[in-house]
């Protein structure tokens, strides 16, 4: 025999055992006094399987509260990684902004100017008078973080068909104009992270921001270079891009 629980009409009261799960039709489901004194069909009710009910309703609702709270915390341990943390740093709590179509277009007609007693110097200033300056495109997807060095942030100079981005970016500036620069040399022809490469990374760097770079420490050449360089020109960098920011605003 299946278990019986009681049934009960929350208008007179009246109850009797049933089934806990009676047919939709079962009599045993209405009381029927009070539904011919009403003209309405007036169902019992069984408080024990409310009661189960609502213990059910209860536990479901704390589990997926503790699934939503699990889920938060999954969230913020990704936003908390070194490279999330990072971007927000670089790309949007920066100190200060660099105009980048402006410093591009200021580096690409500089280095038509290089002195042509540098290595590669012929080729690149045939390139740049040639050439239009390199569109630079930004996008959040562009960004690539060194996860064991947060300050490196690579900007890639957008290739014919590449979306063009209008606007400044964020990152820390002495990393971003070294970045670029070197990017933008690259295009002026230098392919490769040598010697030659570097010297005409040194005197654009050089002849943008009006000093000399030491390179009596480097022993060879190649990726370090380029925080030495950013390195030395972190002042020059902030007190230019500074009063830009102040005429700007
Ligand atoms: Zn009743
Ligand atoms: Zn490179």
């Amino acid at each position: 025999m299946k278990k019986q629980v009681r049934w009960k009409c929350e208008r007179c009261g009246d109850g009797l055992l049933a089934p806990s799960k009676p047919r939709r039709d079962d009599v045993r489901r209405y009381c029927l006094p009070c539904s011919s004194e009403t003209g309405k069909l007036v169902e019992r009710i069984a408080p024990a399987l409310e009661q189960h009910r609502a213990r059910r309703v209860e536990i479901s609702r704390q589990k997926k509260k503790v699934e939503r709270q699990r889920e938060k915390a999954r969230a913020e341990k990704k936003m908390n990684t070194p490279r999330e943390i990072a971007k927000r740093k670089y790309s949007q709590v920066g100190e200060y902004g660099m105009p980048i179509k402006k410093e591009t277009e200021r580096l690409w007609k500089m280095l038509a100017k290089m002195p042509s007693t540098l290595p590669g110097a012929r080729d690149a200033i045939r390139r740049v008078s040639t050439w239009d300056a390199p569109k630079v495109s930004l996008f959040e997807k562009g960004w690539s973080v060194d996860q064991k060095n947060p300050n490196r942030v690579f900007i890639s100079p957008g290739a014919a068909g590449t979306a063009y981005y209008d606007h400044t970016i964020k990152v820390k500036p002495c990393v971003a104009w070294a970045t670029l620069a070197h990017e933008i040399v690259h295009r002026a022809g230098y392919s490769g992270h040598d010697r030659d490469f570097y010297m005409a990374l040194k005197w654009l760097a050089e002849t943008r921001f009006r000093m000399i770079i030491d390179f009596s420490k480097i022993t060879r050449y190649g990726y370090e270079v380029d925080w030495v360089i950013s390195g030395q020109i972190a002042d020059a960098v902030r007190k230019t891009f500074e009063k830009i920011e102040e005429a700007a605003s």
